[in-house]
């Protein structure tokens, strides 16, 4: 049977007609502040870039004289033949950073999610998430057959009622939220989950390199260890500017993951030169602090600004600082209208953040400078004055 376009064709209107429609830009240029977007100059505020690794000359050095070792595709999956020293190397780096005795590298995140997920239930475990966490690790609950069930935003009485109805094998939460900049109370739903018995997740995509001493993201915030969470799930196409992901945990639970997690165990490895160039990064991650300071003034200096402004901003201290729109065509419009004026910010609408919240996601990199803050602030006052002021729309809160 032929797909039936019209339908599709008649989907993707309703999509226009609710301002949910996606238009891909394409960047000519390295991702950094200032570059090239269909065809004009842009100031992106829209990278997760924070440290503004992406491009270093070390990190990029590293990255050609790793493919001129290694040549450019690993040929295989890790269990065949695909595991070469360099990605383990960057395990045992990782291992290090985040203070376990394992780390397994995956092809990205959303894969690592779905594997350690599927890997760790059986179909009809109960899965307690968090409302607002990441699609893959909602995707993973689904996909592994778990019963998922969500507890309110960062709300750990909500958990602990959930908890209190049965057992629950996995609870999990993302460690700084994606769409909002908040952070999980991780202190309380570790208790939680060992006092009931529950193994907990932090998927710490957007803390690991931005927050923490030596950036070692939510858990090094709070001063947590692998006794309270078990199972850490790291990106390195944020902050570290590279390219995919990795689990940290005990030998058991990586010796599983080998075994178990599909995703693992059915792809390709990554390039072996990728792993060389994010040894380089996670170095300098580490190191070179003025990264992070730099992060927060900039942080400091828009919400500032920004509350002058009277925008509706939202708890957050990371460089995730979304201004709350509330419905998407409103948010359509506002990084329309900022587009027009070369300022790149995108517009997060639903399904992506719940109906109702639509908002400008604007984040912040150690490339940007004093300069590019100021141009934004700038634009966003226009933006305002244009529109008669009218600033803080009624928000309903998120969930
Ligand atoms: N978890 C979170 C919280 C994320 O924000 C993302 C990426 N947006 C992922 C997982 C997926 O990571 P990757 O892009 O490496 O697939």
């Amino acid at each position: 049977m032929s797909i039936d376009e019209s339908k599709l064709q008649s989907r993707l209107q309703a999509l226009r007609a609710q301002g949910l429609w996606r238009r891909l830009r394409v960047r000519a240029g390295p991702t950094q502040p200032h570059a090239t977007i269909d065809g004009r100059p842009m100031l992106g505020f829209c990278s997760n870039d924070y440290l503004g690794l992406a491009n270093h000359p070390a990190v990029v050095a590293a990255f050609c004289a790793g493919t001129e070792r290694w040549g450019v595709g690993s040929g295989a999956a890790h269990l065949i033949n695909g595991h070469t020293c360099a990605h383990q190397a960057l395990e045992e780096a990782l291992a290090e950073f985040t203070g376990r005795p394992r780390a397994l590298l995956f092809s990205t995140g959303y894969m690592a999610n779905l594997g350690v997920i599927a890997a760790l239930t059986r179909p009809g475990d109960l899965v307690l998430e968090d409302r607002l966490n990441h699609a893959s690790l909602i995707d993973a609950a689904l996909l592994a057959r778990a019963r998922l069930r969500r507890y309110r935003h960062a709300d750990s009485e909500s958990l602990q009622t959930l908890v209190a109805k049965e057992q629950a094998r996995l609870i999990v939460t993302d460690g700084v939220f994606s769409m909002d900049g908040d952070l999980a109370p991780l202190p309380e739903l570790a208790q939680i989950a060992r006092s009931s018995g529950a193994w907990l997740m932090v998927d710490d995509a957007h803390g690991l390199g931005v927050i923490g001493l030596e950036g070692g993201g939510s858990l090094a915030h709070f001063d947590l260890g692998m006794e309270e969470v078990p199972i850490l799930m790291g990106t390195l196409g944020k902050a570290l500017g590279t390219f995919g992901a990795f689990v940290a945990g005990s030998e058991i639970l990586i010796e599983t993951l080998i075994h178990q997690a599909r995703s693992y165990v059915y792809t390709t490895a990554p390039p072996p030169a990728l792993a060389e160039a994010t040894l380089v990064s996670l170095q300098l991650a580490r190191q070179e602090t003025w990264r992070r300071e730099r992060l927060a003034d900039w942080i400091g200096c828009f919400r500032e600004g920004a509350r002058r402004l009277g925008l509706h901003l939202m708890d957050s201290a990371t460089p995730i600082q979304p201004i709350l729109l509330g419905e998407s065509e409103l948010a359509s419009a506002w990084s329309e209208a900022l587009a027009a004026r070369g300022i790149l910010v995108p517009a997060i609408r639903p399904p992506t953040v719940p109906q109702g919240t639509a908002r400008l996601r604007v984040t912040f990199s150690a490339s940007h400078t004093a300069e590019d803050i100021g141009r934004l602030l700038a634009a966003l006052a226009r933006l305002l004055d244009e529109m008669g002021g009218s600033c803080a729309p009624e928000v309903r809160p998120a969930p």
